[in-house]
């Protein structure tokens, strides 16, 4: 029997292989269903999801409430388009400004396209309101950033991997070191529209800024005219222990970013948010989404918020990142070098000596936890934020025996 499905997940794997452009390189695991933090396999395994879809799956998988409000708008009507106004929209996008702090929300569905909304809004608002001169506007970006795959985002990638040959890259953006203050001080020039940032960078690694960098990149910004975007599609909606990571610098960006968790794991649904005088320049017929705003997304995305905050993920996120935090910190020093993250956004990077990151992947997975590696030497963390102390525990301890298991002898 296990010899059987061991040959269809063999089947699954050659299939997808064949078919599929081979862009990824998934974990040899081949998944056919979820329920809260657990995903099971087709041979019935089961696992603590401890990705989330790369934080997508904030509420955890198939949560019931996000279930029935998407299965109630699929018996009444799913696709409008904006060519007509449709009964959720509006009451979706009041919600998520009112949880947000923004007044107005243009609906996308990708992350990358709710950054490309982000990056022609600051652009038109440079022309217009800064009086920018045609097509110089200039928007400072981050080494190491991670803001999505479409052509202009690659292109001011530092990331070979991601950028590489896919060029000409689109003019008008200039890359300074993460977390550094000054870098942006000195990078503004009259035509700079905007500071675009992760408040903690994920793909990178979970890389933390130091104490208080958003703070005062928004005063530079404040200081100089210039538009602050965050990208919250990764850290947004509870990840790091607030509703947006920006809450703990006391800061209300000029440009928000959203995506991922709002689309409640089960469909793509983003948004850029501002001001009523920033969002005004996308005027009538200058930007748009055939599937952006649609009712089922809407339904779904009203329906995610809702659970975030029933169920005080904020605070649950904040409470057990910490409890999670404390025990990764006390894995061997000479295998773990070190420990970082917010919240339930956490990962460990490991020692030259312990050797790359991805065995340790592979023991975890044998053991009943999926994790991915970021670059060569880092695991993140990143669970549904429903999770437990007592399964914060389980995983732990898997986490700990594969670590035991998998490193050299140091
Ligand atoms: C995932 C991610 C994106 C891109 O989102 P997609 O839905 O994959 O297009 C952009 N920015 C950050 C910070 C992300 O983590």
């Amino acid at each position: 029997m296990a010899q059987l499905n061991e040959s269809k997940t063999q089947e699954f794997i050659k299939l997808e292989n064949t078919w599929a452009s081979p862009n990824y390189t998934p974990i040899p695991v081949v998944l056919s269903k979820g329920e809260g933090i657990y995903v099971w396999d087709v041979d019935g395994k089961k696992y603590i999801d401890c990705l989330s879809a790369y934080s997508a799956v904030n509420q955890g998988h198939l949560h019931p409430n996000i279930i029935k409000a998407a299965e109630n708008q699929l018996n009444r009507i799913t696709l409008t388009s904006r060519a007509f106004y449709n009964d959720k929209l509006g009451g979706f996008l009041q919600k998520l400004c009112e949880y947000s702090g923004y007044e107005m929300a243009c609906p996308m569905n990708t992350g990358a396209e709710a950054v490309e909304t982000g990056i022609k809004v600051a652009r038109r608002w440079g022309y217009w309101k800064k009086k920018v001169p045609k097509d110089k506007a200039e928007i400072i970006v981050c080494e190491n950033n991670f803001h999505g795959r479409t052509t202009t985002i690659v292109g001011f990638s530092s990331d070979p991997d991601t950028y590489g040959d896919f060029g000409p890259a689109t003019p008008g953006f200039v890359k300074i070191p993460f977390g550094d203050v000054d870098a942006l001080k000195a990078a503004i020039t009259p035509n700079t529209v905007a500071f675009l940032v992760e408040p903690i960078q994920g793909e990178a690694g979970v890389i933390t800024p130091p104490q208080g960098y958003l703070k005062n990149v928004y005063e530079v910004c404040q200081e100089n005219n210039i538009l602050l975007i965050a990208d919250e599609i990764q850290t947004g909606f509870c990840r790091t222990g607030k509703p947006f990571c920006f809450m703990y610098d006391d800061v209300q960006p000029d440009i928000l970013l959203v995506g991922k968790a709002l689309g409640g794991g089960i469909m793509p649904i983003s948004a850029t948010l501002g001001s009523k005088e920033v969002m005004s320049v996308l005027s009538s017929g200058s930007h748009g989404s055939t599937f952006g705003g649609n009712p089922l997304a809407c339904a779904v995305g009203s329906a995610a918020i809702d659970v975030l905050v029933e169920e005080n993920l904020a605070q649950k996120s904040q409470e057990n990142g910490k409890y999670f935090l404390d025990k990764l910190k006390t894995l061997p020093s000479q295998v773990v070098k070190e420990v970082r993250g917010r919240g339930l956004l956490l990962a460990i990077e490991f020692t030259s000596a312990a050797g790359k990151a991805k065995p340790y992947v592979l023991a975890m997975k044998e053991r009943g936890l999926l994790a991915k590696q970021t670059h060569e030497t880092t695991i993140r963390f990143a669970p549904p934020l429903i999770i437990s102390k007592d399964e914060i525990d389980t995983a732990f301890n898997i986490i700990q025996d594969s670590i035991k298991m998998t490193a050299p002898n140091l």
